[in-house]
């Protein structure tokens, strides 16, 4: 299995390559677009993709905040479909994302109110929650980079994973053809 710095390596290959090619021929006018999928791209390679599902560099980018990828790591079986599914892998990773902050924005929310800051919790739950579905609703074509980027980077994670078991083997069969000539 590639080790985190060959992750990097392609992530920063491929998103450099992707933007070297949009830039060049510009097929729309959508600059936000193009930093949303360039952004979620570079969060998902490095912080966002499959090896969550073990104690990774990933993992560890997340410093204190790591705990909220906890139950996903101690859950997920490490390279199942659930963390390295080509489609499967980054859309339960967005899921538990969006859920996981959910569940932070409550919990904070909530504390707030009980230290006896009394604003009515559920009514600034459901305007951030209807805040959120209005920005994406209002940038819709930012919001589906946004969420291409993060799919893709964690494809492209599976893809070099696969890659890495493919070639691994075969140089072993090399070093062990040429420790025996
Ligand atoms: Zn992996």
């Amino acid at each position: 299995m590639p080790g985190a710095p060959v992750h990097d390596a392609v992530t920063v290959a491929a998103v450099s390559f992707v933007n070297g090619v949009y830039w060049h021929i510009q097929p729309h006018e959508h600059v936000a677009a193009a930093l949303w999928f360039t952004g979620t791209f570079l969060f998902a390679g490095y912080a966002c993709a499959g090896d969550l599902d073990t104690n990774s560099r990933e993992y560890r980018a997340w410093g204190p905040l790591r705990v909220i990828w906890w139950p996903y790591r101690v859950l997920v079986p490490h390279r199942s479909w659930i963390s390295h599914g080509m489609i499967s892998g980054g859309l339960i990773r967005a899921l538990y994302l969006v859920a996981a902050i959910s569940v932070a924005v409550v919990v904070a929310v909530w504390g707030i109110d009980l230290l006896g800051q009394h604003f009515g919790p559920g009514t600034v739950t459901a305007g951030l929650w209807r805040h959120t579905a209005a920005a994406v609703r209002d940038h819709s074509i930012s919001a589906l980079a946004g969420f291409a980027g993060f799919m893709t980077a964690g494809a492209l994670h599976t893809l070099t994973d696969l890659v890495g078991s493919a070639v691994k083997p075969s140089r072993g069969r090399q070093r062990r053809r040429r420790s025996t000539t």
